[in-house]
């Protein structure tokens, strides 16, 4: 236990003794320990400052899906840089790539018909602007009422004040007054942690869609604007959804006149083995969220694809209006604009999709085995996501005390392995690469192994 302890503080984030203020700093953990300063990147590895090599198992933050050096995605940027670096899309003026690329996702993105897509600069954005679609349709059919937002537990949709509304997560509301009143927050689709004993997967995901229609039914279906959803939970742990969950929860909002979003940021372009996440469980939503692998993270970039029904009505209000007044300076700059044209163009000359899928068994398959580990709870995933939970005695009910830093040991250990998970807490996070190679995989699975060892 006390070895665990120390690697809890060894893993703080204060960056004591530098001066940049880092995203969800623990300043409460005091530790001299240096920050790790990655300097280069190359394939599904990244270097430090030190000339230290790391299998990236967390693809930066799910996100260079293309690795970290796709000459192509390079000379995207250099060659748009070297022509226009720079224009904005306000008062009818906008750039080639930014409708170019506009025309390329409405193709790519078939689970359902999408009429129009947005451009933001980040995941969070894409949310907050979600919220201000839906409220303005709203306002627009004459609706003011119809304004509050389901989400649900252990969701991550962002740390701004609206998408950390959205999340649900603890530690993105204490402290900030959040989740905002309109938020309200449903079950955490998560089986083997809250499923009753002899329950099924199909009565698990029938009660939480109960539990849904009762808690719509008891804010006033007028009062339910929409509801926001990841098709594979990430951050949250790696959470999928049971079987038939999305169609019933589809079934529940659809009968309520109540907007579907489905907030692919971390799913999008081939992580599940489906271009999309919505092409995985079949969701038809109103509105799609996209980040990250938009551009394999090459230039901050996100989108919100809207559906036709939304666009018409967003169109005709404005018309009456004068604007949907939402936008940001770099909404569609070019430059993010052009390297996400490229990513999509290289992850379908490349069939990403069918190379995740030859992939997923091997990832899925031999991580899984490790489930046998005394610590180990559950092993979760699927395509090239995958989350482990610590627990004691192989019960959800039996957590570590978090204090242990069960989980910040592994990842401890994982580095000293030449590897870099994600920690959070007790649950460890890894999503490679979408290149990654079979060798590669093995290697990331060796780490792995090695790592459990040293901590069980
Ligand atoms: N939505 C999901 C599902 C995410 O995983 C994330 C980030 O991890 C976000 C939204 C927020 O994206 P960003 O960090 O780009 O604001």
């Amino acid at each position: 236990q006390s070895r665990w302890i120390s690697a809890l503080a060894e893993t703080s984030q204060s960056f004591k003794g530098h001066d940049m203020l880092a995203p969800f700093t623990a300043g409460w953990q005091t530790t001299d320990q240096n920050p790790l300063v990655i300097e280069k990147s190359e394939g599904c590895y990244v270097y430090d400052v030190h000339g230290n090599k790391y299998l990236d198992s967390l693809a930066g933050l799910w996100s260079t899906a293309l690795g970290g050096n796709e000459p192509r995605l390079v000379a995207a940027a250099t060659a748009q840089l070297n022509t226009l670096p720079f224009y904005h899309s306000f008062w009818n003026r906008t750039t080639k790539p930014s409708l170019d690329l506009a025309k390329e996702l409405l193709e790519t993105f078939t689970a359902r018909k999408m009429a129009k897509a947005f451009f933001v600069n980040s995941g969070s954005e894409a949310n907050d602007t979600q919220v201000k679609l839906v409220w303005y349709y709203n306002n627009a059919l004459g609706r003011p009422n119809k304004k509050k937002f389901i989400a649900r537990s252990k969701a991550y949709h962002g740390s701004t004040v609206i998408s950390a509304s959205l999340s649900g997560l603890p530690a993105l509301h204490q402290q900030f007054d959040l989740p905002a009143p309109f938020v309200l927050h449903t079950d955490c689709p998560h089986y083997w942690r809250y499923h009753l004993p002899g329950e099924t997967e199909e009565e698990f995901a029938t009660r939480l869609a109960n539990n849904l229609e009762n808690l719509i039914l008891k804010e006033g279906p007028e009062t339910i604007a929409a509801f926001i959803a990841e098709p594979v939970m990430g951050a949250g742990g790696v959470i999928l959804p049971p079987a038939t969950y999305f169609d019933k929860i589809q079934a529940v909002v659809k009968k309520y006149d109540i907007l579907f979003i489905a907030d692919e940021v971390i799913c999008a372009f081939g992580r599940l083995g489906e271009m999309f996440g919505s092409d995985e469980y079949n969701i038809k939503p109103d509105l799609v969220s996209l980040a990250k692998a938009l551009s394999s993270a090459y230039m901050p970039i996100g989108a919100v694809l809207v559906s036709p029904e939304i666009s018409d009505v967003i169109y005709s209000q404005s018309n009456k209006l004068g604007s949907f007044s939402h936008g940001f300076t770099y909404s569609g700059h070019p430059v993010s604009c052009a390297v996400a044209l490229e990513a999509l163009k290289i992850y379908k000359e490349r069939n990403i999709v069918e190379h995740v899928r030859r992939m997923t068994p091997k990832f899925q398959d031999e991580l899984k085995a490790f489930s046998k580990s005394p610590i180990i709870g559950e092993i979760r995933g699927t395509g090239l996501i995958i989350g482990t939970e610590f627990v004691d005695n192989k019960s959800p009910n039996d957590p570590f005390p978090p204090e242990w830093g069960v989980g910040a040991y592994f990842g401890a250990q994982c580095q000293k392995h030449g590897m870099l998970v994600r920690v959070a807490g007790d649950n460890i996070m890894m999503c490679p690469s979408l290149i990654i190679s079979g060798e590669e995989l093995d290697e990331l699975i060796s780490s792995y192994g090695k790592a459990l060892k040293d901590t069980e």
